[in-house]
């Protein structure tokens, strides 16, 4: 096999259960293309495992076993069984969860989502993407899905040369369909909607947030399919708003809302800054404001700018935030790390002249586990505060 060699004593993050090899610490590239698999081996030639090449992203190898000569349909089934039993165990009875995160199921550049009988799948390695037929065979064998969509229009590719694509893999592209989270229904359009249709990394923080809105006024400022409006309304609130700046998104919420029958949920397509700060002009005020922006930044050079982003829209939130009132604030940025963003919301309070506590500290939902040696599959934080 091909041989990747690593520059001296760049080994360490890997032996800790890192699974990327940076373009800047490789020592001798391999003679292999885009998608070949290489063994990785450090200075010192002991072997790190099979890995993903890529000549020319800044991730130059992936991880994927100590021992691989070719990831085929027994490599396939056998960790897309294991990312399925996970999920079982997680949410026993419930029909939509992330299948498959990517590095956290070790199989670095595939994200599967399973929508009621769908599955929504996104190759964003060329390792993955090259074996795109031997995944959808393997997940018709396990899953039998009435069909595999593909969502691979996401701009994750380019870092890796790979192009845009959007069709149905097996099947039939269907309409939007309904699915069901948490006892709460959705339309979702797979080939369509934003992602990979539906935002399921939120789905305990919906659940959450919904404990503090029982007679309450809730703003829900990112509303999306309105996942938290709705959670908020089953929850009893007394007047729930949810905001978007995109127009499908707000019209897929209030048909949420009919469909499950949650008329207390209004929305309104609206930027969410021009809105707050309108809010805070005419007094109006809201004793749930919920905060879950899309990310902010992408990578690390506009970490500063993203920043202000976050701290302008927090401080604007706590300024129409009522007394004793409760703000769950989101960042989905991983180039925004979790006490920096914590840090952030501090400083909004400082100059929207609130004192904060902390209620909860809370995460991506565990269908999108956590590599603890890897901070890359760290990226949602969700901080829920109580202001007086
Ligand atoms: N809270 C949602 C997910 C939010 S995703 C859920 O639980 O499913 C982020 C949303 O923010 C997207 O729907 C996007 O259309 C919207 N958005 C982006 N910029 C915005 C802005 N300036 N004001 C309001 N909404 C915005």
């Amino acid at each position: 096999m091909n041989k990747l060699i690593l520059r001296p004593k760049e080994e360490r993050r890997l032996l800790e259960g890192h699974l990327w090899v940076f373009a800047n610490e490789v020592e001798r590239h391999p003679e292999a293309s885009a998608g070949d698999i290489v063994e990785v081996l450090t200075a010192g030639g002991d072997s790190l495992g099979a890995a993903f090449y890529h000549p020319h992203s800044l991730i130059s190898a992936r991880l994927l076993a100590a021992d691989l000569e070719e990831a085929d349909r027994d490599f396939f089934l056998d960790r897309l069984a294991a990312a399925a039993r996970l999920r079982e165990r997680l949410f026993p009875g419930e029909t939509s969860y992330r299948l498959v995160f990517g590095e956290s199921d070790w199989l670095p550049g595939l994200v599967v989502d399973k929508l009621s009988d769908f599955l929504v799948v996104q190759t964003t390695s060329a390792g993955m993407d090259r074996r795109l037929d031997v995944i959808t065979a393997s997940l018709t064998e396990l899953f039998h899905p009435a069909a595999i969509i593909e969502r691979n229009d996401t701009p994750l590719r380019s870092y890796e040369e790979l192009p845009q694509r959007a069709s149905a893999l097996t099947g039939q592209a269907p309409e939007p369909i309904v699915i069901e989270e948490s006892g709460i229904r959705y339309r979702v359009d797979l080939l369509h909607g934003q992602k990979t249709g539906f935002f399921l990394d939120q789905r305990l923080n919906r659940q959450a947030v919904a404990r503090y809105c029982k007679a309450q006024r809730v703003l829900d400022c990112f509303c999306n399919a309105g996942g938290f409006s709705l959670h908020a309304a089953r929850a009893g609130a007394s007047e729930v708003t949810g905001l978007d700046s995109s127009e499908p998104a707000v019209r897929q919420a209030e048909e949420n809302a009919a469909l499950n029958q949650l008329d207390a949920a209004r929305f309104a397509t609206a930027d969410a800054f021009a809105f707050l700060e309108e809010a805070a002009s005419s007094g109006r005020r809201w004793d749930v404001i919920i905060l879950d922006p899309p990310s902010f930044t992408r990578s690390r050079k506009n970490v500063s700018t993203a920043k202000k982003g976050y701290r302008r829209l927090n401080e604007l939130a706590l300024k129409v935030l009522a007394e004793e009132g409760v703000l769950a604030t989101a960042s989905c940025s991983f180039h925004i790390f979790e006490e920096v963003f914590y840090e952030i919301i501090g400083e909004a309070a400082l100059r929207a002249d609130r004192r904060l506590r902390l209620l909860e500290r809370r995460g991506q939902a565990p269908d999108h586990p956590i590599l603890p040696a890897m901070p890359e599959t760290r990226y949602l934080k969700m901080g829920i505060f109580q202001a007086v």
